[in-house]
């Protein structure tokens, strides 16, 4: 029975993908210590349909670079470069 259960667990864990994608953050990678308000087409990867700025955890932007991209968003918003909501 017990060896069945060992079996199933072992089974279950082969069926997981093994290598998980780790999310980096782009800022970091790409070197830039500022996010520019002004660059639309960039602040747009990190807001949904709805111009909500996306978490962490959908985004893999790390915690400095996501206080700074959500002030662009908000400065971006102000600037009507970018909507509040979607219509
Ligand atoms: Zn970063």
């Amino acid at each position: 029975m017990r060896e069945a259960q060992l079996l199933f667990t072992i089974c279950i864990m082969e069926n997981t993908p093994a290598i998980k994608k780790v999310k980096t953050c782009h800022f970091c990678e790409n070197n830039l210590r500022e996010v520019d308000y002004k660059n639309v087409g960039l602040l747009n990867r990190f807001i949904n349909f709805h111009r909500q700025i996306l978490p962490r955890k959908r985004t893999g932007v790390c915690s400095w670079h996501q206080r700074k991209l959500s002030s662009a968003v908000k400065r971006a918003r102000i600037m009507a470069l970018i909507g509040f909501t979607h219509k």
